[in-house]
């Protein structure tokens, strides 16, 4: 390892020779190259969009912002960076977002280490020599020790196949492919399709500069109030002061939703609960909800109280009372799903201008060149917009053609659900890490934290490997068995498999129906834990110097 100069990928007639290809340039990413090329790897970045921010470049719908604080929805582990960002607001937008990684990626200068513009196709394992065979989508073939897939929970969007869309002659839209220049709406009939966090977060802004708007709904979602606001000089300094136990808070974090405390914890009155949710309900955001109560989303009765409070919260907002039953959640536990968090989206509906059409009473049959047909109505469109979400966790590895051990596919592994171990890792498929992979929190909590921990649990694993002249690490497959059991386990436990998410992959057809994330508490724990006791469930194999590389 280490060939050429540190962090610069070497070219020669065989293609470009590194250490570590890091596939994606979002958060993850970035920070995946700035690590590698930190421990003196030769590190090279293949991104498909052409510019940095992943998630935030892509996703420019009106009113994208974030729904995790702003002064923590950033890098935790740069003082430089934190010294020298300011963010404006309590919940940034995606403009400020993306800005922000883009000052990231100038400020390390990461950018000369990505190739911009080009998608990763294939990656092959090349068992005789140790090494990864990359191929994208320009003719590029790269070969590396390691493979990091830093593309994103949330990166591959989901469109319905919904019978006539191709004939669609209005604009049509999705939020996750937003164009780069702005969408006018004026006076225009606007259709959109999906209430997950994207349409949530849509519906309102488009609602104020459309003639005219109809909301497609087929789930009602919980929502909760952000309550945003530019952030004061004393936020700021409120939060640098509380700062260092905020860093060693993280350090000790388990991530996870689900408190060891959540199984024992009593049943609180309901009208201390309900008190509880009032005054959360007035400081806005999903993290105290999520946290109001250690056993929220695990015990049945406590979970209702809380859904029983955003319904009556909607009915209360909601002038038409057809419309806030429509908009109410229910047959599901409350934060199961994920939890939107929106500026008045329920008041919305109080508009003239805007209809909410309950597609489980009338099912959308066709779309014509403009207009939207369901089970009982014709609705003529000047523009449709998908806010349909993403092949979520899973979409961008299976989108690569991910060869490993004598030529199997990742597909054929993963065809009855994803397998890792501490979803980082594959059981056949050596030297390739997945950032925030399915078996970990992933998408789950602030997942900028999430990559964070990723890449430096993989940092630190390189350099063992150096010191120790090892080639190759792979998960033993008996220990991908028991984790994949036990992320199942601690998810049986709870209320989460109990509402059709997308974290159980049901949004998209014919996707295994498996729970993804790992939700339990005791993630970083137990990955240390793994460490210290010498990367137990981890086979490591053969020398560098056997595969010819002494020296380097
Ligand atoms: C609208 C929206 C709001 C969100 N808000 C929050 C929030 O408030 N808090 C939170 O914690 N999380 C939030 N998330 C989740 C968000 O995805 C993560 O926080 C984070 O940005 C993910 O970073 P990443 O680097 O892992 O992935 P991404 O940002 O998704 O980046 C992956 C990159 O990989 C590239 N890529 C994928 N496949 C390939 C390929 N084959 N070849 C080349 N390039 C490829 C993509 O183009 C993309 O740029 C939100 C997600 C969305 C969609």
């Amino acid at each position: 390892m280490g060939a050429s100069v540190p962090g610069r990928a070497s070219t020669n007639e065989a293609g470009i020779e590194c250490d570590v290809v890091v596939v994606g340039a979002g958060f993850g990413g970035l920070y995946a190259l700035h690590r590698m090329r930190e421990i003196g790897l030769a590190v090279r970045g293949i991104e498909a969009a052409p510019d940095v921010g992943g998630t935030w470049y892509w996703n420019r719908y009106p009113g994208a912002r974030c729904d995790v604080p702003s002064l923590f929805y950033s890098y935790s582990w740069s003082p430089e960076l934190r010294r020298e960002w300011r963010w404006t607001n309590r919940y940034a937008g995606q403009e400020e977002i993306l800005n922000y990684a883009r000052f990231a990626a100038d400020r390390l200068d990461l950018r000369r280490l990505i190739q911009f513009d080009t998608r990763v196709a294939g990656a092959t394992f090349d068992e005789p020599t140790a090494r990864w065979v990359v191929e994208t989508d320009r003719g590029d073939r790269l070969r590396a020790r390691f493979v990091i897939m830093a593309t994103g929970g949330l990166s591959v969007p989901n469109t319905p196949d919904i019978p006539g869309v191709a004939d669609f002659a209005g604009e049509i839209y999705h939020t996750a492919r937003w164009p780069q220049e702005p969408v006018d709406f004026e006076g225009k009939r606007v259709g959109i399709i999906g209430t997950g966090s994207s349409g949530v977060q849509a519906i309102p802004m488009i609602a104020k500069a459309a003639r005219q708007l109809v909301v497609f709904q087929r789930t009602p979602n919980f929502s909760v109030p952000a309550h945003n606001r530019p952030l004061t000089d004393e936020d700021h300094r409120g939060f640098d002061d509380g700062l260092d136990s905020y860093l060693s808070s993280l350090e000790q974090s388990d991530f996870g939703r689900v408190p060891p405390t959540a199984f024992t914890a009593e049943v609180p009155p309901r009208d201390v609960q309900w008190a509880r949710y009032e005054q959360l309900w007035r400081e806005g955001g999903s993290g105290g909800f999520l946290k109001a109560f250690p056993n929220i989303l695990v015990h049945p009765d406590v979970n209702e109280v809380c859904a029983d409070f955003v319904r009556q919260k909607i009915r209360e907002t909601v002038k038409d009372p057809k419309t806030a039953e429509t908009l109410s959640p229910s047959g599901y536990p409350f934060g199961v799903k994920r939890l939107c968090v929106d500026t008045d989206y329920f008041d919305t509906y109080n508009r003239p201008n805007v209809e909410l059409v309950n597609l489980r009473e009338e099912p959308i049959e066709k779309i014509t060149a403009n207009a939207v047909d369901t089970a009982a109505r014709h609705f003529d469109l000047d523009a449709l917009v998908f806010a349909t979400g993403f092949d979520a966790v899973t979409g961008a590895l299976l989108a690569v053609d991910i060869r490993g051990r004598e030529g199997a596919t990742l597909k054929d592994a993963w065809s009855e659900g994803p397998r890792t171990y501490l979803g980082l890792t594959v059981a056949g498929f050596p030297n390739l890490f997945t950032i925030t992979g399915p078996g970990s929190p992933s998408v789950i909590g602030n997942v900028i934290t999430n990559c964070e921990y990723h890449v430096d649990w993989i940092a630190e694993c390189l350099t063992h490997m150096r010191r120790h002249d090892l080639a190759t690490i792979e998960p033993d497959g008996e220990a991908q068995i028991a984790w994949g059991r036990h992320v199942a386990e601690v998810a049986d436990r709870t209320l989460f498999p109990k509402a059709n998410s997308w974290y159980l992959g049901v949004n998209i057809p014919g996707k295994p129906r498996v729970f993804m994330p790992y939700i339990g508490e005791g993630y970083r724990t137990t990955c240390k834990e793994i460490v210290a006791d010498g990367y137990r469930g981890f086979r490591f194999g053969g020398s560098t110097r056997a595969l010819g590389e002494a020296g380097k």
